[in-house]
């Protein structure tokens, strides 16, 4: 079968490989469609360090075309969205339901520890629980579902309550996701800092309220100008600078979530009295979960996203 295959670091070439063999509860999946992630950028150019050669790619969908003889869930024929995290399922993480946090995970593709060959290939095998059944949903959208459900289970770890004004900064592909799933959540108003003007009209068609330009002046004062105080406050750019912008947003008793990915020996600047004094919480959201991915299913199934544009 053909795959492309990153030999070394900033070097991926499209090679025949051998189709993988499938064995205990294995699924060989014919790969229907696959999403490009900054994961593969930053795996591409080093800065998630990774085994080669390797077969990158995380974020697909296809269909079952084996199995292997201890497999129960699905059948050949089934059309499946993957799940590219394979939690150990046995660690304290896993048993306390915070299966992203596992200490043994498997990644299909992705940043991990243990990674497996992905879905940038004709075929790939994976754990039958990593696999989703979509129905009759289009393949090219159900190779969204990782993605959407990383946007999902950041809307969680915001703790979101209807009505709550959020800020979201950085409208790429997350971004616009995760307006949407604010809306679905029952955000109320929801202004964005972007500084791309197509971005900013997306996200507005997205579900935001308000759409400010960082590069126009201060982002912090534009944001409390269009909409007030915010409760939610989310960074999806992965940069120190914009998390502390983000976290500048944040008002009394509200939250400054981190979605996008810091480099790895990053610092920023907070105020632990500010943290304290306006009981501020700061926390991360980390990919997903195999709950946040079924979710995601049942919302793209449902047609509650729009993802076609
Ligand atoms: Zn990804
Ligand atoms: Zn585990």
């Amino acid at each position: 079968m053909r795959a492309a295959v990153m030999t070394e670091v900033g070097h991926m070439e499209l090679q025949e490989i051998d189709r993988p063999d499938v064995t205990g509860d294995d699924v060989l999946i014919d790969v229907g469609a696959c999403g490009v992630c900054m994961t593969d950028y930053h795996i591409y150019h080093g800065s998630f360090a990774v085994d080669t050669p390797v077969v990158l790619g995380h974020e697909s969908a296809g269909e079952v075309a084996a199995v292997g003889p201890d497999v129960t869930r699905v059948e050949v024929g089934d059309r499946v969205a993957l799940n590219p995290s394979i939690p150990c399922g046995q660690c304290r993480y896993c048993q306390d339901g915070q299966t992203n946090l596992c200490e043994d995970m498997i990644s299909t593709g992705g940043a991990g520890d243990k990674v497996r060959d992905g879905s940038f290939a004709e075929y790939l095998a994976v754990p039958e629980r990593g696999v989703e059944p979509v129905g009759e949903l289009s393949i090219r959208t159900a190779a969204l579902s990782e993605p959407y459900a990383c946007c999902v289970h950041a809307v969680d770890r915001a703790n979101l309550t209807s009505g709550d004004t959020v800020a979201v900064v950085g409208a790429g592909p997350i971004g616009l996701l995760t307006i949407r799933e604010l809306r679905n959540r029952g955000a109320g108003e929801i202004v964005v800092s972007e500084i791309d003007p197509d971005r900013r009209d997306l996200a507005l068609s997205s579900g935001a309220d308000e759409a400010v330009d960082p590069t126009a002046g201060d982002a912090v004062e534009a944001v409390h100008d269009a909409v007030g105080d915010v409760d939610v406050s989310m960074e999806i750019v992965g940069k120190p600078q914009t998390i502390e912008q983000t976290h500048r947003m944040t008002a009394k008793g509200g939250r400054t979530v981190i979605v996008g990915v810091p480099p790895q020996d990053s610092t920023i600047e907070v105020n632990p009295f500010d943290i304290y004094y306006h009981e501020i919480d700061l926390v991360g959201t980390f990919a997903l979960t195999p709950e946040s991915f079924r979710r995601a299913i049942v919302g793209l199934r449902n047609g509650r996203v729009e993802t076609d544009d």
